[in-house]
């Protein structure tokens, strides 16, 4: 008889879970004090709060959230519902955390060179922007059918050939807005689905018309950014075991690391003169310029604290 993966029956990733959290990480491991020692008064400055700025802070998460929200509202400046949706892309499954970083990165090629290609044939395509974040699926092999039948059906698909050396298998996945002002959303979506061609890999959901799209993108970035590290079963979430935590957000800080250094921004193909106003550059808290946005995905979650 198989054995289930022992979740931890909770859906938050609180403060006290955090906690808990903590207390799974190699005591030696370069963030550990860090994360502790978060919202405290710096002993060296005084009155300096201490912020870590790593991902599996509840308290910098949000703030991190926050910037993002104003990132995607300005990329989404002068358009209407009827111009923007929530883009999904599942990008395939790893046996092996360290693998997940090389098939984001191709994907961020990926999506540029398709989106590249339609604006070499279609003009329409130059007002094409996107602005993306990667989020982990994480679940063990014999779990997969649990997650039902379309869900567990692509990750079968997107695992052949994965062998489990140790549970889980890691799913990445991009959430984003994309704005497609004058294309159809359809057509967008059939033009990225041929990189992304697997049943449910990748769709477009339209902004919501009871909201507006500021509320829409809002929500979009929220969810993209939501890191619950939770996995759906029926109507049952449950949280990843501790140990899988780790393992994901130890991997997550070190290679975010990494994609500082070779973050790509592609500037705005043209500018509209009703926008050129909102187009001013703005300075990030750490001292990075934001270059203005047509098209630009922004890879991993944390990349530019
Ligand atoms: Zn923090």
């Amino acid at each position: 008889m198989m054995t289930r993966t022992h979740y931890q029956g909770q859906t938050t990733f609180n403060r006290q879970q955090l906690q808990r959290f903590i207390g799974g990480l190699d005591p030696s491991c370069p963030y550990t004090q860090r994360l502790a020692s978060c919202g405290t008064l710096s002993a060296v400055t005084h009155g300096y709060v201490l912020r870590c700025q790593l991902p599996p802070c509840p308290a910098c998460r949000s703030r991190y959230a926050a910037k993002q929200r104003r990132a995607t509202r300005a990329m989404l400046s002068g358009s209407t519902n009827a111009d923007a949706g929530m883009l999904t892309i599942v990008l395939g499954a790893a046996a092996d955390i360290t693998e997940v970083g090389a098939i984001v990165a191709k994907a961020r090629w990926d999506l540029r060179n398709v989106v590249d290609a339609c604006r070499r044939r279609d003009r329409r395509w130059e007002s094409v922007s996107i602005l993306a974040h990667m989020e982990m699926d994480a679940v063990s092999a014999e779990d997969v059918p649990l997650l039902g039948g379309e869900r567990a059906a692509l990750i079968g698909e997107l695992a052949r050939g994965v062998t489990p050396v140790a549970n889980p298998i890691w799913i990445p996945t991009l959430h984003g807005v994309v704005r497609f002002d004058g294309i159809d959303w359809q057509e967008v979506q059939m033009a990225l689905q041929r990189r992304w061609p697997i049943e449910r890999q990748l769709h477009i959901a339209k902004f919501r018309d009871n909201l507006t799209v500021e509320m829409n993108s809002d929500n979009v970035t929220n969810y993209s950014l939501k890191h619950h590290c939770i996995n759906k079963f029926g109507h049952v979430n449950e949280l990843w075991p501790v140990s899988w935590m780790v393992e994901y957000y130890g991997w997550l800080a070190e290679w975010t690391e990494f994609l500082r250094r070779t973050r790509i921004k592609i500037g705005m193909k043209r500018y509209r003169s009703s926008d050129s106003s909102n187009i001013n550059r703005t300075t990030n808290e750490v001292g990075v310029v934001d270059e203005p946005m047509e098209y630009s995905i922004v890879l991993p979650t944390l990349y530019n604290w």
